[in-house]
């Protein structure tokens, strides 16, 4: 049978190839019931590809990505690469490789599952079955704007600039992005900017409102401050469904809500692109987690946020939504039955390995499944 979808697996560097292990297996299941027919194949990113390619991402590399149906990314980057150059740095390889592919949406969903309420700094009642989904503008604004330096005034004295710009189409992309996102969930969308001090977040507010008006009448929109929203994640995360907002309070917003969940070894995210005409859309799947060189080779790693990355690739770009509820099922029922890695583990409990937590899943998938 022909490989309907070509996935392409980037493990990266750290705990990366060690959780990439364990969605290779998960795949595996998948191809070996049916339920999917991908073709899977394997690239190098980061400090692994700057040892062997002396470059962190090589155009080669981003040629698979470009042409994968999806990609799924581990994690990249070590102390071992610390003192590089900055172009040579593995973290170059994950803005290269956004950039190349041009995903301009960054999706990361915060949701607690019930059993994991306990794990975060929050009261439990505040955060328990949390599902919140930040879209973060993640091609334009700030860090990559327009002029932007460190100069040397004529009076000795330095300034340092960087601009926020956004254009109306850059804003409405990514609108549509959530608009949709939330035509899935529970229809809702609040918008973050500052048009209270930047003309930026007028023009924000202005275009998600038109485009709000003409094309997603049936989603609620609401607007917030980027500051208030921040006080609202941690006072009363459950009042919001989706949030959109820009690049840089974006980042600095789904950094504070993948907080929420209590450990960053559940947290899937992905990055999507324009649709083309033809229905494809850029895709990249990856935790949000990093290299964790602290644990990496010990076999400790919870692979959960790759499983979940999976999971998202699965529901976003191949609409598989059965395979993916079978996936969230399939992890909380793992989790209720007391099977945690070490970042999860609670009193009374025995912390398993990395292979372990990645086999209870296979095995609950196929209790599922029947
Ligand atoms: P990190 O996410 O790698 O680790 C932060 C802490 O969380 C560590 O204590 C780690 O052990 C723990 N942790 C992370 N993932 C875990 C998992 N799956 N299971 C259990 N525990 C987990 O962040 P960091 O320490 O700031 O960065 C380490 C390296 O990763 C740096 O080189 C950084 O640049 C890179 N990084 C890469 C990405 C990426 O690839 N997308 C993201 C963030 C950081």
């Amino acid at each position: 049978m022909t490989a309907s979808k070509k996935i392409l697996l980037l493990p990266g560097d750290g705990i990366g190839p060690e959780v990439t292990e364990v969605a290779r297996k998960i795949m595996a299941w998948f191809n070996s019931t049916g339920r999917t027919n991908f073709e899977i194949g394997e690239d190098l990113i980061g400090g692994i590809s700057y040892d062997t390619n002396g470059t962190p991402l090589t155009p080669a590399t981003l040629q698979r990505c470009k042409e994968a149906d999806a990609v799924l990314l581990a994690s990249v980057g070590g102390p071992k690469w610390d003192n590089l150059p900055f172009a040579d740095r593995p973290e170059r390889g994950l803005l290269g490789i956004r950039k190349g592919m041009g995903v301009f949406a960054n999706l990361r969903p915060a949701l607690v599952f019930d059993v994991l309420a306990n794990a975060s700094t929050l009261k439990p009642e505040v955060v328990k079955d949390l599902d919140i989904m930040i879209v973060r503008e993640l091609l334009g604004g700030v860090y990559f704007g327009e002029p932007r330096g460190i100069e040397t005034l004529p009076n000795g004295e330095r300034r340092g600039v960087n601009t926020q710009v956004y254009t109306t189409s850059e804003i409405q992309r990514v609108a549509r992005v959530a608009f949709e996102l939330a035509r899935k969930r529970r229809n809702k969308v609040c918008s973050v900017e500052k048009a209270n001090v930047m003309e930026s977040g007028v023009l924000w507010r202005e275009e998600v409102t038109k485009l709000q008006a003409s094309d997603y009448k049936d989603v609620e929109l609401t607007h917030m401050y980027a500051d208030n929203c921040a006080m609202q994640l941690v006072r009363n995360p459950k009042q919001f469904d989706v949030i959109v907002s820009d690049n840089l309070f974006g980042d600095l917003l789904s950094d504070l809500a993948s907080m929420l969940p209590g450990s960053l070894g559940m947290l899937p995210s992905a990055s999507l692109g324009a649709k083309e005409a033809s229905g494809r859309q850029a895709a990249l799947y990856e935790p949000i987690h990093g290299s964790a060189p602290d644990i990496a080779g010990k076999g400790i790693a919870n692979p959960l946020a790759m499983i979940l990355s999976y999971g998202m690739m699965l529901r976003y770009s191949f609409s598989m939504a059965d395979n993916a509820d079978l996936i969230d099922k399939a992890v909380q029922n793992v989790l209720r039955a007391g099977i945690r890695t070490a970042d999860i583990v609670e009193k009374g409990q025995t912390p398993v390995s990395t292979t372990v937590m990645g086999d209870a899943v296979v095995k609950e998938l196929a209790g599922l499944a029947g």
